[in-house]
């Protein structure tokens, strides 16, 4: 299982939380800024993503949302449990 992460630059002030929250160094900061002015997070290793959401709950502004994503090999997998 795989996770996405899904960030909505227009809504962040570029305070960094989500970065340092992220144990496994998933985010990093972008050069470029939003509407705002503002420097946002960008994924830089979303193979790494556990779906701990540490990162979806530090953000003040909710900007950030995990969502799961189900492979072939998911469905393999519980199939073959059954
Ligand atoms: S869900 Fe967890 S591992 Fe994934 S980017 Fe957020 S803090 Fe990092
Ligand atoms: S915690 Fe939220 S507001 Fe702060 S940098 Fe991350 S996405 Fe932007």
């Amino acid at each position: 299982m795989n996770f996405k992460i899904h960030i909505e630059k227009e809504r962040c002030k570029g305070c960094g939380y989500c970065i340092n929250a992220c144990l496994q160094a998933v985010l990093k900061m972008s050069k470029a800024l939003n509407l705002k002015g503002n420097h946002f997070p960008e994924v830089e290793k979303s193979d790494a993503c556990t779906g701990c959401r540490r990162c979806a709950s530090m953000c003040p502004d909710t900007a950030i949302k995990i969502s799961k994503v189900y492979s072939e090999s998911d469905n393999k997998t519980s199939a073959e449990k059954k």
